[in-house]
């Protein structure tokens, strides 16, 4: 029975264990995947906390997976030994729910998560169904590619879907893990990009991965800033602190969306008047499905975008999700397997 190293978490506040499991063989639908890196991500706490009802136990974290197709299943179509794959958070689909039928995969009534409905990336292999696998560009490193499945495919997909013109002022708050994604796509786009961060430290790098602007929230209000620009059409916020999402809204201009996609626990503070005088409105971006994260690979390899993170072997998962949790991480954690 051939064998491999996995790092799995065998109860609700569990710790990481590294384990010897048995390779994994493929379902009709599966494939399996050598893995080659995959990203350490904080809602990897859902599994590791048990925040989510219903997870079985033990289970193999990890959502942002780039790896090689090793095997397939009797009816997989489109994927072949030897292709290399991504699985982020999006793990699949029912295709017969309402949603599926819209062809609104996100919502799907049965989606699972990788890394939490089955086993995910902090393993040497995997297996996931083929709706949940996204073909990586040639050339594409693995550990680039990793965080680029689950804060890439979120940051670029909120930001593709948020409405903003080539012109608007975007402001992207925050530059962790997925700001400093967020500030290169912002630009890429077309977007008139405002850094938006709480320390004047980061205006250097702001600058560097192609802000227009830089504001330091604690020197002063944001909103004064902002509203010299006419306003943001859009802020994406990405902080996972619901409080300092508050002051963002402020900041909106005329019909301006606040996009939320730092996961937090404490409620973001909004009254009627904030939103009804000038139109602005909040609303959530939950990552995307397998061809959005095909698409976030493909546009970061165009524009070369610069994915940041600080590797660990496989059996230092558990002090890179400590690292990542403290902040100490610039920017995103990534196991590579070896
Ligand atoms: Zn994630
Ligand atoms: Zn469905």
């Amino acid at each position: 029975m051939a064998m491999m190293a996995a790092v799995q978490i065998s109860k609700a506040r569990g710790n990481f264990e590294l384990v010897e499991k048995r390779i994994p063989d493929p379902s009709p639908d599966q494939v399996r995947i050598k893995v080659e890196a995959c990203g350490v991500c904080h809602s990897d706490l859902i599994l590791k906390d048990g925040l989510f009802p219903g997870i079985e136990y033990p289970r193999v974290p990890g959502h942002e997976v780039i790896g090689v197709v090793d095997a397939i299943g009797s009816m997989v179509k489109g994927f072949s030994p030897g292709q290399r794959v991504g699985v982020g958070w999006h793990g699949g689909h029912c295709f017969v729910c309402n949603s599926c039928r819209r062809g609104d995969f996100m919502t799907c009534d049965k989606a699972t998560v990788c890394g939490i409905s089955y086993d995910g990336g902090y393993a040497q292999y995997m297996v996931a169904p083929q709706d949940a696998l996204a073909h990586v560009p040639d050339g594409l490193d693995p550990v680039a590619g990793a965080p680029l499945m689950c804060a890439g495919v979120t940051t670029f997909n909120a930001l593709r879907h948020s409405g903003a013109k080539p012109g608007n002022v975007v402001g992207i708050q925050g530059m962790g893990g997925l700001g400093h994604l967020g500030i290169q796509f912002a630009r890429a786009m077309g977007y008139h990009t405002v850094a938006i961060s709480s320390s004047e430290s980061k205006r250097d790098l702001a600058m560097q991965l192609g802000a227009h602007d830089f504001v330091d929230t604690s020197a002063g209000p944001l909103a004064k800033s902002l509203q010299k620009l006419g306003g943001a059409a859009v802020i994406l916020a990405t902080a996972p602190s619901g409080k300092s999402m508050h002051p963002l809204i402020e900041a909106l201009g005329p019909g301006g969306k606040l996009v939320v996609i730092g996961v937090g626990p404490e409620p973001i503070a909004v009254t009627p008047l904030d939103l009804i005088p000038q139109r602005k409105s909040i609303l959530g971006w939950p990552s995307g499905d397998a061809m959005d994260s095909q698409e976030t690979l493909e546009f970061a390899a165009l524009t070369k975008t610069h994915v940041m993170v600080e590797v660990f072997p496989l059996e230092k998962a558990a002090s890179a999700f400590e690292h990542m949790l403290s902040g100490k991480v610039r920017f995103r954690a990534v196991l590579k397997m070896h």
